[in-house]
């Protein structure tokens, strides 16, 4: 039997991942004024780590009224460190909010900011210490509404099972791979990440609980 391309995994995938979860609404936040603001935030502080944990340090932030990009760019480093510790590397991650606020209050608002080509965006958001690739691509798709797509670590774990890829493949080489083969549309994109996430938390995690994922019946290992 002919190997399904590329194109046909990733679709059927799409397909089966959105019948078995449905809409996912990404990016969660808290409903504060300042949503993009937020999402960005979160970007940073769920680097190495679990949504769980960021998610405690952003109601602390929303808590503390300080999801505002001077207040962020002004608050002392110890104190910020402090309130966003659950999400762990909080030294580091303190440092890296307060230097991309620093990077944003250089512009008169975040909507000004965005209302820019999405690869000059990206482009200058890679120059900003501490954001790679997933986190560029997560700010621009979620926040900026661009159509970028998301590559994480589930993204390569899933598709590499499926039988897409290598576990190791490059990040810019899986992006266009997806990107080649969807409708560059940003509400698809961002759906399609968030369910990726849904089934590496349920399903696909390092040890696979393959019984009941929607994969299933096109997955190679099982
Ligand atoms: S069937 Fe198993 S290995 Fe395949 S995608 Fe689902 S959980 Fe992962």
């Amino acid at each position: 039997m002919k190997s399904p391309s590329s194109k046909e995994i990733i679709k059927k995938s799409y397909d089966r991942l959105y019948k078995a979860f449905g809409r996912q609404r990404w990016w969660p936040t808290q409903g504060i004024e300042n949503p993009l603001f937020e999402i960005i935030i979160g970007t940073i502080l769920t680097q190495n780590t679990a949504w769980q944990n960021a998610e405690k340090a952003i109601i602390n932030l929303c808590s503390n009224n300080l999801i505002d990009i001077g207040k962020i760019k002004k608050i002392n480093r110890k104190r910020l460190a402090n309130l966003i510790r659950s999400a762990g590397y909080y030294n580091q991650k303190a440092e890296r909010l307060k230097i991309v606020a620093q990077h944003l209050a250089k512009y008169p608002s975040i909507k000004v900011f965005f209302d820019r080509p999405a690869e000059e965006l990206r482009e200058e958001l890679l120059s900003i210490k501490g954001i790679g690739p997933e986190t560029a691509d997560s700010i621009l798709l979620y926040a900026g509404n661009k159509p970028c797509f998301v590559v994480d670590a589930y993204t390569k774990r899933i598709f590499s099972r499926l039988g897409l890829c290598e576990q190791d493949i490059d990040y810019h080489e899986l992006q266009k791979i997806f990107i080649d083969s969807l409708k560059k549309d940003v509400r698809l994109f961002q759906e399609y990440h968030a369910l990726i996430v849904e089934c590496a938390k349920l399903f696909c995690r390092k040890k696979p609980v393959c019984k009941k994922c929607p994969l299933e019946k096109m997955c190679r290992k099982k």
